[in-house]
């Protein structure tokens, strides 16, 4: 066979270039696996940051952006809560409006005047 790197012809079992030291096999050298560490927070959908994130989706957004790299599904767990809070919340504000608007045309007025 040749050379991967510099196509000089050699032996069939070679792992390596006898000329320039090129691997010759696709699989990458063994690498040690990442040492564990038992002071790792431990990664985990739960319902408590959920909970959290609902109730101050602030706290959510920022826990989530904070934990996006290191702790994905918490961070989702607190994205997601948050999420569904501030849903709730602007239904909560549209709902308050629409009965506010529909109670009297003076809070209707009201109304329009805030937000519009
Ligand atoms: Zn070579």
């Amino acid at each position: 066979m040749f050379c991967k790197k510099c196509g000089k012809e050699i032996g069939d079992n070679e792992t390596y270039c006898t000329y320039c030291g090129a691997p010759q096999n696709d699989v990458p050298p063994q690498q040690a696996p990442p040492a564990y560490s038992a002071n790792a927070p431990v990664d985990g959908s739960s319902f408590g940051w959920a909970f959290l994130g609902f109730l101050i989706p602030l706290v959510g957004l920022i826990l989530f952006l904070v934990w996006k790299d290191t702790l994905p599904l918490r961070s989702k767990s607190c994205g997601k809560g948050a999420l569904v809070g501030v849903i709730l919340y602007v239904i909560f504000i549209i709902i308050s409006v629409a009965i506010g608007a529909c109670a009297a045309a003076s809070a209707y007025d009201y109304y329009a005047a805030v937000l519009l």
